[in-house]
């Protein structure tokens, strides 16, 4: 049995968080990146992108 995990990580930052990763304006955590939005795993927080 194959187990197909499919890991979606964005190592593009270093863990001192110099990154250019938008923030929540909310509450400052890092947003999630969707296809066409962020969101913010805390607050509840989206940016909606076009
Ligand atoms: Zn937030």
């Amino acid at each position: 049995m194959t187990k197909h995990a499919k890991v979606e990580q964005h190592e593009k930052y270093g863990e001192d968080g110099s990154t250019d990763h938008p923030k929540c304006p909310r509450c400052s955590s890092f947003l999630a990146q969707h296809d066409n939005r962020q969101t913010c795993g805390k607050c509840g927080y989206a940016e909606i992108e076009k």
